[in-house]
């Protein structure tokens, strides 16, 4: 904040102008021109730019908008840059043939450059004339042609109206510090609710009725939490306080949509924020249905608080942090309370269900019942059942066979982490950390040799291409660009990013 204040000096009086306005008219347009904003070209990356300039030359309005400025006044380095126009979907597909329109509920262009993907949203509109009402979410007919839709509880399930202007634009947005505009023309910060006053004060509001947002969309609640702890700012009461009564809308969110939000909300580098947050606001046990009576548990919060300070220390550090890893965090009480109940049932029927069967089943069936609320997918579910059933297998320290086939799997570094977490809080596993330490330092080093191999690899590839595009370059210098040494390393840096989140080295 302090990066934002030193950046906006001399124009507060205009700020809290402008949020006086707002608080009487509901809204109030303020422009901070480049003398005063201090947000350099320099900082906005050259595939967004190129967007801009291709929507403009076509003759249609284009501006940054959304995270991307909001970081970038804040002095951090942004995740993404969103692009806000006034041509349809259609239109900038016309406008770039390396573009695809995706989402129905809410359709976007994504423009692909090579392994950068930027994402253009078409002006939306507050209208509520022509909104359609359904029974269900899965009324095809009659949504079919609407642009706007919203099911009995005003949840919006389509909003493709289209707004003609940016000020339509921005009341449509979630929170007033997501609604500020960059021009890149003028290159000049338009702001019309408020929001640059409320960055300077470490505020979260809201646009518009909080209850009628919610109800749109209830998703917003969990973003209002997520920015708070991201942003260490405040919630306005008027913000937070549906979010306490209408916090079980959240059940009608689709829960592909709830596993992304949960992702944001823990790997991003304010996991242990998020979790008090959502501790606070009664949502942790709405997104882990579970937990039930562990959410109060000393031993339970102790371990998850430890372990997602980790994960936050990982980010700082630029080292990724997992989803499934999250989850083994989250749920391994709930999955080792299972075990010991399918244990004591088995004794007490005296069946002979092995303890490996036993353990498949709790992982099974917990992760089964999470997946209700956020959808993990298959690759990630399996990674944590390995994790879990591993936890036991590495106790098996005098059984060879045993050792030699644990070091040999895939997920065997990520379950000997796993471990070595726990043996902060249960000291009884710190001779089997010292046992398998060396292991996993052994396979620590190959797999970064074999990275080493991938990435040279990769290199030779792009030094290929990169012969090939000069000599294409010779023969028609004026139809071809050539992309900078810089743009050639961040894609190559792409690259390799996706590949490791993808699993695809060892
Ligand atoms: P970050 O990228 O750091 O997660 P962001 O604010 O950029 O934060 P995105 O999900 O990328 O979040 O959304 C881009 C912009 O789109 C937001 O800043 C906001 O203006 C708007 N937006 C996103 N989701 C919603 C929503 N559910 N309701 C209204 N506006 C939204
Ligand atoms: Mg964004």
């Amino acid at each position: 904040m302090d990066k934002i204040k030193a950046l906006l000096k001399g124009v507060e009086r205009q700020l809290e102008e402008s949020k006086e306005r707002v608080e009487r008219e509901g809204e109030w347009k303020l422009v901070i021109p480049p003398s005063h904003h201090g947000i350099a070209q320099e900082d906005i990356p050259r595939y967004a730019i190129r967007v801009i300039e291709g929507l403009v030359a076509a003759g249609y309005q284009a501006y940054l908008v959304g995270g991307g400025v909001r970081d970038l006044l804040l002095g951090f380095k942004p995740k993404d840059f969103d692009i806000s126009t006034n041509a349809t979907p259609e239109q900038v597909c016309r406008v770039f043939t390396n573009s695809r329109i995706i989402g129905r509920r809410f359709r976007i262009v994504h423009v692909v450059f090579q392994n950068v993907i930027v994402e253009v949203t078409t002006f939306r509109s507050n209208q509520s004339t022509g909104t359609v009402k359904v029974k269900t979410a899965s009324t095809p007919r009659r949504l079919r042609d609407s642009k706007r839709a919203e099911n009995v509880d005003g949840m919006l399930v389509r909003d493709n109206f289209y707004g003609r202007s940016i000020e339509e634009d921005a009341e449509r947005r979630d929170f007033t510090i997501n609604a500020i505009y960059y021009d890149l023309r003028s290159h000049s910060l338009i702001d019309f609710h408020g929001g640059l006053y409320d960055l300077t004060h470490g505020i979260i509001d809201i646009i518009g009725d909080p209850e009628v947002r919610y109800a749109e969309d209830p998703v917003r609640m969990i973003r209002a939490l997520r920015f708070a702890a991201k942003l260490g700012f405040t919630i306005t009461d008027r913000t937070a306080a549906p979010i306490l009564e209408c916090a079980d809308r959240l059940t009608s969110v689709s829960n592909n949509r709830l596993y992304d939000e949960v992702n944001k909300l823990f790997l991003s580098g304010h996991g242990a924020a998020s979790f008090r947050i959502l501790k606070q606001y009664h949502f942790l046990g709405l997104l882990f249905p579970q937990l039930g009576k562990w959410e109060g548990d000393r031993d339970f919060n102790a371990f998850t608080c430890y372990a997602l300070d980790s994960s936050d220390q990982r980010y700082r550090e630029d080292k990724r942090n997992m989803p499934h890893f999250l989850y083994c965090i989250m749920l391994w009480k709930v999955f080792m309370s299972r075990v010991l109940e399918a244990q004591a049932l088995n004794t007490a029927a005296y069946e002979t269900h092995s303890v490996a069967k036993i353990v498949q089943d709790a992982a099974e069936d917990v992760l089964r019942k999470q997946y209700r609320m956020t959808a993990i997918p298959y690759t990630t579910e399996s990674t944590i059942g390995s994790i879990w059933r591993n936890q036991y297998r590495l106790l098996s320290i005098n059984d060879p066979e045993t050792v030699a086939d644990l070091t040999s799997k895939r997920s065997f570094r990520g379950s000997f982490d796993f471990l070595k977490l726990r043996a902060n809080f249960e000291p009884y596993l710190l001779p089997y950390v010292a046992f398998w330490q060396p292991h996993y330092d052994v396979s620590s080093r190959r797999a970064q040799q074999l990275r080493e191999v991938r990435d040279r690899q990769d290199q030779e590839q792009f030094d290929r291409r990169s012969k090939r595009r000069q000599k294409y370059a010779e023969r028609s210098p004026e139809a071809y660009q050539r992309p900078t040494a810089a743009e050639d390393n961040d894609r190559l840096a792409r690259a390799r990013a996706w590949r490791a989140a993808m699993h695809l080295d060892p």
